[in-house]
């Protein structure tokens, strides 16, 4: 049986949409229909911005409630997010081929985790600051709600991602208009009833899917205050434009090509699952992951053989079977692009020692085996680009100096992590790394430190309380000399 909606959640309520046009969900796995919405238009985004507008303007709405309200209204929302908590994750894992025990921490876990935390914060906030001034008199120091954003987000940790930008902009009090990706609409979906059943007041949160362009829209629409974007830094740097035309806040969060460095005293083995964690999660398609393995050169083959291992070891299928480790990658586009790159690392003379094609046996989905590159050095294509994919190019390095300056050499700065049986030794390195995070001996997204990145994997940071400051602004009231 198919899921699909015949209306858009916007304003408050299900609304039939402008146009007739729907996108349809494939799975990756099955490459069978699975369902089906339908597709947001020019004329959808314009009533979902006007709402938005209209909520985020009235007197007494939803920016003007004392914090602790916008909290009890955020309480029923994680409420009605955690009892759709299982069938979140199978319907991300059904639509983009995320391994279904990842889907239920990352997809399930992480929405009502981060509306309760960023609703806790600014419970605990004070309304204001008073500053004692230098010049006789004092300021008045508020933080207001940004306005209306406009949030867009990829399909390869939607729910999460998505989140990371609604948690903290709803607690804030701003209103939003989401662009979920085409690839994963019925979780954005099944998350729009659960606002409708938490009963958000009408135009805090509208949802309309769609493609590049109709994000674009989105974007220059005059009736948004602020961007939060999570995709590709070709499509960062478009939209980047555009907000610099209008002068609009935005938050980018962009590509990646992390380095792992494994120090020379790293036990690798009994580092195995956090390694494997930190490299090829998700199939590969995370942002940060480390997916350049700076190893040293006195240990090269050793390390080469346990990672090597490691890919031929993992299980590749069905995602929604709990003890599969690889999936399908979310679309045969997807696949075709990851083909290229380990057609081209090929071709550049790297050394396949694992994976490189589609795994025996599977005769539908868009499955590539997990693929490990040797004897390469940074500058090869495989090594500077992001594949987002199950793949890996293991390069050497001879000392320490040397292993940072590799993992430097990169124009992305995003994730990244250093391996040592000593973990002061390896902060000590991690600290030398131009990144936006680091993880030292594993690397987890910590909901209440920054995440973001530096260079071209995009500027601002997502969780921890720098997440809130992105949608808020500052107003200063001077106050006179007391009489
Ligand atoms: P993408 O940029 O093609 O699409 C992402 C989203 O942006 C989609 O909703 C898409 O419809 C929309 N979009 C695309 N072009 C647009 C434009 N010009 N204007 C407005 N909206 C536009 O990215 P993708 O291929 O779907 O996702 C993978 C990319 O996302 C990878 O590069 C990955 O590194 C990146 N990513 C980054 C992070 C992070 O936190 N830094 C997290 C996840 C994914």
């Amino acid at each position: 049986m198919t899921i699909d909606y015949g209306q858009l959640y916007l304003a408050g309520t299900w609304t039939d949409p402008a146009g007739s046009d729907r996108i349809t969900a494939i799975s990756p796995t099955t490459e069978e229909t699975i369902g089906s919405v339908p597709r947001g238009t020019e004329a959808d985004i314009d009533a979902a911005v006007a709402s938005a507008r209209t909520a985020f303007d009235a007197p007494d709405g939803w920016a003007r409630w004392h914090p602790k309200r916008r909290a009890e209204a955020l309480e029923r929302f994680a409420v009605e997010l955690e009892s759709r908590a299982a069938e979140t994750a199978r319907r991300v894992t059904i639509q983009n081929g995320m391994p279904i025990w990842l889907a239920q921490q990352f997809e399930a876990g992480f929405p009502a985790l981060l509306v309760r935390y960023y609703s806790g914060l600014m419970a605990d906030a004070p309304e204001f600051e008073t500053r004692p001034g230098m010049l006789g008199g004092s300021a008045l120091v508020e933080k207001l709600p940004i306005g209306v954003v406009g949030a867009i987000v990829p399909w390869n940790v939607p729910q999460a991602i998505t989140f990371l930008k609604l948690a903290p902009a709803l607690a804030a009090g701003c209103t939003v208009v989401l662009k979920p990706a085409e690839e994963t609409v019925l979780d954005a979906f099944l998350m729009a009833e659960a606002a409708a059943a938490a009963g958000l007041p009408a135009g805090v949160l509208n949802v309309v899917p769609g493609g590049r362009d109709l994000g674009a829209y989105l974007v220059s629409h005059p009736g948004l205050d602020k961007v939060s974007f999570t995709g590709s830094t070709a499509a960062g740097k478009a939209i980047s434009r555009t907000c610099a035309d209008l002068l609009r806040p935005v938050t980018l969060e962009l590509g990646g090509k992390s380095a792992a460095i494994l120090l020379d005293d790293v036990d690798l083995v009994a580092s195995l699952e956090s390694f494997f964690a930190s490299t090829l999660l998700n199939n590969g398609q995370i942002c940060w992951l480390s997916t350049r393995i700076l190893a040293p050169r006195a240990r090269y083959g050793e390390i080469v053989d346990t990672i090597t291992d490691l890919a031929k070891s993992l299980t590749i299928g069905d995602p929604t079977d709990p003890d599969t480790k690889i999936g399908p990658l979310v679309s045969a586009q997807q696949r075709a692009r990851v083909e290229g790159y380990i057609a081209k690392g090929k071709a550049e003379g790297a050394r396949l020692t694992t994976g490189g094609g589609r795994p025996d046996g599977i005769d539908h989905g868009w499955f590539v085996e997990p693929t490990i590159f040797a004897d390469l050095d940074n500058n090869a294509t495989v090594a500077r680009e992001e594949i987002f994919g199950p793949v890996l190019s293991v390069i050497p390095y001879s000392d320490e100096t040397e292993a940072v300056s590799i993992a430097n050499d990169s124009i992305y700065g995003l994730g990244g992590s250093v391996w040592s049986a000593d973990a002061d030794r390896a902060t000590a390195v991690a600290r030398k790394v131009q990144s936006g995070t680091v993880g030292v001996n594993h690397y987890v997204n910590e909901p209440t430190a920054p995440f973001g990145g530096i260079k071209q994997s995009g500027f601002g940071r997502e969780l921890g309380p720098e997440a809130l400051s992105s949608f808020q602004v500052i107003r200063t009231v001077y106050l006179p000399p007391a009489q």
